[in-house]
């Protein structure tokens, strides 16, 4: 009975997480500083920053005097897991990394939150990793017969104990000959040895940034991260690059071995990332707000107002309203104090989920031909119940316009979307798809489009949950547990 129950639970929670929109699965912030200080404060403001990137667990480890650590990591947003009291009790500490995640890999619990901490070669390490490794499962493998043990069944794990294991030589070396055996997307950040690596996958999947906070050097997912510390972004970590911070704050770089062409995630800019990161030198507010003004240029719609689904598509709406000259309004309210620990008991309560999270603004859309920007459709049910929702409350018409191609193919690197029969685009076309979401009309934006709005060409980057084009060759691999079923 007690299993039956924890598997309906997980099934609410699961449902839950679907209803909206797909998760970033993590998000990795790490400092290197000149004196010991009060680290462990500054990174949870880092992490504080990143929180839209994960929501289910938070963790921090600051290396301090003789290269002892000390962690903390709880299921939780990154204020329930780092009270004041806790946050207080850290040492002074010179390095530090934190970590929050979503998972999609590995189950949501304490086991697999992050920052792994462990002792290796070069005495306590932390390793705080964004992505997901496709060839995991079976580097896993071949560890366990050669006599490794795991604790946890996260991918950063595994790739830690690589690293480790390849260290014979140096930390950085072993780094190498681990990211010549991993493939996937992964931006990884390690704390050992009086040092703090940071790099990138070969492709550059996944974002990391370096900053300067006075002389203190910072790694973020994302600028946001270092802005709300006030500290200065310094540059993109390149696609590939290993940057080392040593004791004494020397920074140096080197290149992972093999092939190095940047692929990164088009999706950070249509949804992921918050709207004031820039992310490989494009600002996503404007990568956003011109997916908007060329989506006025390419549907002319006869309406009254322009909106956007918070957050992310809001910014589009501004764009579209611009060039358009149809009046922006505030069409619906966000609630944005949900968590994790948001579960629908019942089925009712579920259908209800997308007003406790969004409430129609009537005022502002009361007998309106409302055009409404969103950033992508992905089941389709999110959107129905919006377009449900507004009409309930007295749009006269809701066409959606949609500021990215249709969501057809999984994702495999990281991002919680669904297997292709689940994903609405990957078996419907747009008519049906109009008519599934309840919307007077429907539009997407053309990927020759997004791709230029997001300030490159198609090539530089992995668009493959638009069009299937992965930027690595996955015929190999196990792809089962990267896609999460209903
Ligand atoms: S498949 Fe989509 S979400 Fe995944 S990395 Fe590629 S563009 Fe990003």
């Amino acid at each position: 009975m007690k299993t039956a129950k924890r598997a309906k639970d997980r099934r609410s929670v699961i449902i839950e997480r679907h209803e909206f929109k797909p998760q970033e699965e993590c998000g990795i912030f790490g400092m290197a500083c000149k004196e010991s200080r009060d680290i462990a404060q500054d990174i949870y403001f880092g992490l504080y920053a990143l929180q839209h990137r994960g929501q289910e667990s938070a963790g921090i480890a600051v290396q301090y005097e003789c290269r002892k650590v000390s962690y903390s990591k709880k299921m939780g947003l990154v204020s329930e897991v780092f009270p004041q009291r806790r946050l207080s009790e850290f040492p002074s500490a010179r390095t530090g990394v934190g970590h929050v995640r979503y998972s999609t890999t590995g189950s949501s619990n304490v086991a697999n939150a992050q920052p792994v901490v462990f002792y290796g070669r070069y005495g306590r390490t932390a390793v705080a990793h964004n992505g997901n490794i496709v060839n995991c499962d079976r580097i896993k493998s071949r560890m366990i017969k050669n006599g490794h043990i795991f604790q946890c069944s996260i991918d950063s794990e595994v790739i830690a104990a690589l690293i480790n294991q390849y260290s014979e030589e140096s930390l950085e070396a072993g780094v190498k000959k681990a990211c010549g055996e991993i493939v996937g997307a992964f931006s990884i950040l390690i704390m050992a040895d009086d040092k703090l690596i940071a790099l990138r996958d070969p492709l550059g999947l996944k974002p990391l940034c370096m900053g300067k906070l006075n002389d203190d050097i910072i790694f973020s997912s994302e600028s946001c991260a270092i802005d709300a510390l006030g500290g200065t972004e310094i540059r993109d970590i390149m696609p590939g690059e290993i940057v080392t911070v040593e004791k004494d704050l020397t920074v140096r770089s080197t290149m992972l071995d093999g092939v190095i062409k940047r692929r990164s995630c088009i999706f950070e800019y249509v949804y992921l990332a918050r709207s004031d990161s820039r992310i490989d030198g494009v600002n996503v507010y404007d990568a956003r707000y011109e997916c908007g003004r060329m989506l006025a240029s390419l549907c002319k719609i006869d309406a009254d107002a322009v909106a956007g689904v918070p957050d992310s598509a809001i910014v589009s709406a501004r764009g579209y309203s611009e060039v358009s000259g149809i009046p922006y309004t505030d069409a619906l309210s966000k609630n944005r104090y949900i968590g994790r620990t948001f579960i629908q008991p019942s089925q009712s309560m579920r259908e209800n989920s997308v007003k406790v999270k969004l409430n129609a603004i009537k005022a502002n859309i009361m007998g309106k031909r409302l055009i409404l920007i969103d950033d992508s459709i992905v089941r389709g049910t999110t959107s129905r119940k919006i377009v449900q929702l507004l009409r309930d409350n007295g749009a006269a018409e809701v066409h959606m316009v949609i500021a990215s191609p249709v969501v057809a193919f999984p994702c495999f690197f990281g991002v919680d979307m669904e297997s292709k029969d689940k994903l609405i685009g990957g078996h419907q076309g747009s008519d049906a798809i109009c008519k599934a979401i309840g919307a007077d009309s429907l539009h997407y934006m053309p990927m020759e489009l997004m791709v230029k709005a997001c300030g490159g060409q198609k090539s530089d980057f992995c668009t493959a949950c638009f069009d299937g084009d992965y930027p690595l060759d996955l015929s190999d691999y196990n792809l089962d547990k990267f896609v999460l079923e209903l």
